[in-house]
This record gives C-alpha cells, sequence and structure tokens, in this order.
C-alpha cells in the first residue's frame, strides 16, 4: 500500500519529506507534491517529517481527502520528479 499527499501539503513545498523518502517516490505537482504510488514502499519515513501531517496510508486519509488517492497516482505519472529539496530565494 501507498503513502498518500493531501490538500494540506498546498502551498507547503518545504521538502521535507522528500529528502528522506529512499524510493524517489515523490512529484512535483506545481502547488503541492504527490507520491508515485507505483514506488512508495510504504516506509512511512516521509510521514514522520511532514510538518502539516499532509500524509496518510492510502487506507487511512481522511474522508474529505479522498480525491487525494487518484490524484496521487494520476499526477505522479505527469508531473516531474523532485528528489532535492527546492531551494528558495532569500532576497
Ligand atoms: S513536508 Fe508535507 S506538506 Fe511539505 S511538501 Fe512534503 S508532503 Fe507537502
Ligand atoms: S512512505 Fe517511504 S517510500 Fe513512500 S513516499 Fe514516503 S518516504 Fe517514500
Amino acid at each position: 500500500m501507498a503513502m498518500v499527499v493531501t490538500d494540506p501539503c498546498i502551498g507547503c513545498k518545504s521538502t521535507d519529506c522528500v529528502v528522506v523518502c529512499p524510493t524517489d517516490a515523490f512529484h512535483d505537482a506545481g502547488e503541492q507534491l504527490v507520491i508515485d504510488p507505483e514506488v512508495c514502499i510504504d516506509c512511512g519515513a516521509c510521514a514522520a517529517e511532514c510538518p502539516t501531517n499532509a500524509i496518510y496510508p492510502e487506507d487511512e486519509v481522511p474522508t474529505q481527502w479522498i480525491a487525494a488517492i487518484s490524484l496521487n497516482a494520476r499526477l505522479a505519472r505527469i508531473a516531474p520528479g523532485i528528489t532535492e529539496p527546492i531551494r528558495r530565494s532569500t532576497s
């Protein structure tokens, strides 16, 4: 079973999750990140690092964010992979 990124991720882009993922399962879908369910090994490392508690096991996604399951699977196929932290401008 895969982990799923849900709505609280929107606008975060801290990428604390990305740097701990052993399988490079994250993709940058613009306003949020998504996890490729074909690549995720359900290790839980990302969920432990996420400051907004946006990441849930597929069978524990809260009802209001249930659409995120299919969204992650669909966007992971077309959004670019992300394996490095996003560097923000400090100026
Ligand atoms: S740490 Fe959590 S909220 Fe931030 S980018 Fe990763 S999944 Fe999204
Ligand atoms: S649960 Fe593990 S393998 Fe899956 S996305 Fe998170 S860190 Fe990567």
